[in-house]
């Protein structure tokens, strides 16, 4: 069985903060590409610490800073730069169903 390689054991952004990990945002806008590690204290000084570090809640916050794209995929790291590779596994991953009409 693959293992998940994003596990969300951190869910909130105080969590993330005191395990010394990452929130990187990702730009799904093709013509874009931007990807950025966040800024957690950022984060916790508009939020708190106790706001969801889940995407479901984080990611309607986010606005793509390079195109103003709203279509960002969000992902945990272990460091501030994350791997072309794994920044290409999270934008396929997060690829959504939608164009399936072209
Ligand atoms: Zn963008």
């Amino acid at each position: 069985m693959a293992e998940k390689l994003f596990p969300y054991r951190h869910r909130t952004l105080g969590a993330i903060r005191n395990a010394g990990l990452h929130l990187h945002a990702f730009c799904l806008n093709p013509g874009c590409g931007w990807d950025a590690d966040l800024d957690i204290g950022t984060l916790i000084e508009r939020l708190g610490r106790q706001h969801s570090a889940m995407q479901p809640d984080l990611v309607p916050l986010l606005v793509c800073s390079r195109c103003g794209g709203k279509d960002i995929a969000v992902a945990l790291s272990g460091t501030e730069e994350v791997p072309t590779e794994t920044a290409e596994h999270v934008r396929q991953a997060w690829k959504r169903p939608r164009d399936k009409s072209t």
